[in-house]
Parts: C-alpha cells; sequence; structure tokens
C-alpha cells in the first residue's frame, strides 16, 4: 500500500509518501516539509492568516516535489492521506482541499486523518509499534496521556487542565526574548544552565490521576524573569534550565502515574511507552521519561527528533493504516478546528467547515 499525504494544520507545510510492503515494512519514500518560522517569526507567534496564505501556495507544489522524489506517479498511489485537524482551519483546509482534488483527479479514495493519530503512530515511520501501549502526545496545542488500543481507538487517562506542555515552552521563551518557535529556542539556551538555581513549582505533584497543569509554571517563571534586574547570560541559561526540568519532572511524574494505571488495566503483557509530538524532540524530556519508564519496568519509544514535530510522513503513514482497514472518507470530509483522538468525546465535539 502507498499513500501520498498532505499536512498544513499548524506552521510545517509538508508533503510525504510511506509506503507498508507485504511483509509490514514501513518504508519512507519521499518527506518534504516547508516551514514557516521566517514568515511568523517578526510576530514571534503563529498567525493563523499568515499560515493559511503559505499553506494553499506550497501544497501543490510540495505535493510533486514529494511525488518526483519518489520517483512514482500519482497513479502509482493507492490513496490520498491529508490532516483534517485538529488545527487552524484555514491551514487545514490547504491539505484537504488540495487532497480532495487530487483524489478526485486520480479516482483514489480520500483519507481524512486526524493529525493526532498521525503523532500517535509517528514511531513506527522508523520501527515495529504493537498495540495496545500507553502514548504521551505532547505538542505545541495537546498534552494528554492515552491508552492507544489499536488504529482508530484511544482511551484518554489524562490530559492538561491549562497550558500543553509546548505551549509552556513556548511562551516562556518568548517572555525571555529567546526568539521563535520558542521550544527549540529555550533548549539550545538552557544547554549550560544550572537548573537548580531558581526554584519552580511542581505542579500537581503526588496527586491523583495523571492531568497535567503548565499555567503555573509558566507564571512562576515570568514572575522569575521580571524580577532579574539586567538580566545576564548567565540568568537567562539558568531559568531556561529550570524551566525545562520543572517541565520535564513534570511529564515525567505524571506519565509514571499512568504507567501504573495502565499496567493494571492493559495486562502485565504491554509495558510499550510512547512519546511523540514536538516537545518529544527535547533531550531533557526524553531523558526524564526513560529514566521514569525504566522505574516502571516500560520501554521508551520515541520517533527520531525530524517526526516528533509536523511532518508529513505520520499523516501518509495514518493514511496507510486506515486503508489497510479499508476506512476511507467521503470528499465532504470536513476541516475541524477540534477534534480529539478517544472517540467518546469526538462525538461531543463541534465540527467546523
Ligand atoms: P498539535 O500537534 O498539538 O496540533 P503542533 O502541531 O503545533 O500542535 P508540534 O509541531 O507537534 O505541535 O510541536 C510543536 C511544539 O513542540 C512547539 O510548542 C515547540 O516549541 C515544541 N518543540 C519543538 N522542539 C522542541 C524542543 N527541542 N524542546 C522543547 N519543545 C520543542
Ligand atoms: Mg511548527
Ligand atoms: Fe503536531
Amino acid at each position: 500500500l502507498t499513500v501520498l499525504g498532505l499536512e498544513s494544520s499548524c506552521d510545517e507545510s509538508a508533503a510525504a509518501i510511506v509506503r507498508r510492503n507485504a511483509d509490514g515494512r514501513i518504508e519512507v519514500l519521499a518527506d518534504c516539509v516547508l516551514g514557516q518560522e521566517d514568515a511568523h517569526a517578526p510576530y514571534g507567534g503563529v498567525v493563523p492568516e499568515i499560515a493559511a496564505r503559505a499553506h494553499a501556495e506550497a501544497m501543490d507544489h510540495l505535493a510533486r516535489r514529494a511525488l518526483a522524489e519518489s520517483g512514482l506517479v500519482l497513479d502509482d498511489m493507492d490513496a490520498i492521506a491529508a490532516t483534517s485537524g485538529p488545527g487552524l482551519v484555514g491551514g487545514v483546509m490547504a491539505a484537504l482541499m488540495t487532497a480532495k482534488g487530487l483524489a478526485l483527479g486520480a479516482g483514489k479514495p480520500l483519507i481524512a486523518v486526524n493529525h493526532l493519530e498521525g503523532h500517535a503512530l509517528s514511531p513506527r515511520l522508523s520501527g515495529a509499534l504493537v498495540f495496545p501501549y500507553l502514548l504521551l502526545l505532547v505538542s505545541g496545542g495537546h498534552t494528554q496521556l492515552l491508552a492507544a488500543r489499536g488504529v482508530g481507538d484511544y482511551q484518554r487517562l489524562g490530559s492538561t487542565l491549562d497550558d500543553a506542555a509546548g505551549e509552556a515552552f513556548d511562551k516562556t521563551a518568548k517572555v525571555m526574548g529567546l526568539g521563535f518557535p520558542g521550544g527549540p529556542a529555550l533548549e539550545r539556551c538552557a544547554k549550560d544552565g544550572d537548573a537548580s538555581r531558581f526554584e519552580l513549582p511542581h505542579p500537581l505533584a503526588g496527586r491523583p490521576g495523571c492531568d497535567f497543569s503548565f499555567a503555573g509554571l509558566k507564571t512562576a517563571a515570568r514572575q522569575i524573569w521580571d524580577g532579574l534586574d539586567t538580566p545576564t547570560d548567565k540568568d537567562r541559561a539558568d531559568l531556561a534550565a529550570g524551566v525545562q526540568a520543572a517541565i520535564a519532572r513534570s511529564l515525567a511524574e505524571r506519565s509514571g502515574r499512568a504507567m501504573a494505571q495502565f499496567a493494571g488495566e492493559f495486562g502485565p503483557g504491554s509495558h510499550t511507552f510512547v512519546v511523540a509530538g514536538g516537545v518529544a524532540a527535547n533531550t531533557a524530556v526524553r531523558t526524564a521519561l526513560e529514566a521514569e519508564a525504566a522505574e516502571h519496568g516500560f520501554t521508551l519509544s520515541a520517533p527520531p527528533m525530524k517526526w516528533c514535530t509536523d511532518n508529513a510522513a505520520m499523516i501518509a503513514l495514518a493514511g496507510v493504516e486506515r486503508l489497510a482497514r479499508g476506512d476511507t472518507d467521503g470528499l465532504d470530509a470536513p476541516a475541524r478546528a477540534r477534534w480529539p483522538l478517544d472517540a467518546a468525546s469526538a462525538k461531543l465535539d463541534p465540527v467546523i467547515g
């Protein structure tokens, strides 16, 4: 099965081609990503209108480039997949409309992919991944723990009560003037910092359940920053290191609680802990999660860095997995601003577009 996947839900325009061979092996035949950092940098964050226009301009060209890179033609595809949410609707439309046009023109099925399912399946791009597994989805817009039981079958165990972890990275980086995008900038700044210098809260530490909270941490970091007279490079590095460590510590502690719950509910056979999403690209976060997993007898599985942040390979892969189950969509598939991964709440969700 060979699928062309398109992605445009935030500020990466992307097209990729993924093949599942008869033996189940996954091959990424093309993987094109076009970031928009320079367009958004002057504003310190993603501007939806700018993103939507840039996606619309890039999508056609990217799809063509992915085909050229793979040496295949549209007719070699078994389906066309595109993210259809959640995300900035103006942006989501770009990939979805392009995919609809290609699917209609070439007479191929359309697969409207949940972007979060793309992240959830992303470690499978580089190796085997067996259901069920515990999933920490940690990105710019989401921080959730889910039991992944199969393609399209996710049960939420916990989620953030306020900000996403990626948002905490981005907003703190912005306050500290580290530039955009904030997460990677904060990680670079933290490199030689002393994480123990500033005292930061441990949100929800020891509390039952496995929800997250990052708003208090973000506020505490801003107060420390505002309290520094003329911050030196050392102040900046120490605070960045402290914030990064506090986020990593909280993600690990809450995940540890979910591991205990998951092991109880899903039996002693499933001890795989998957982390996916942009924040999974952070080395301190990965290290903390690895240690926590080891403590609970879990094995951490994370995609390579390039497939942590937004890409279309994960969307094409989700398309392949859905197609293998005969699960395709009509050309009326809507673009959705919100689209929870777990089915129970998906029913209650408003559909836009
Ligand atoms: P969602 O997937 O929830 O819709 P998104 O697609 O915008 O949101 P991703 O592209 O998966 O999110 O991840 C982007 C987020 O990851 C940003 O918040 C970014 O700052 C963060 N991020 C990326 N790299 C790093 C890093 N090295 N350290 C910390 N955070 C990072
Ligand atoms: Mg991005
Ligand atoms: Fe994402």
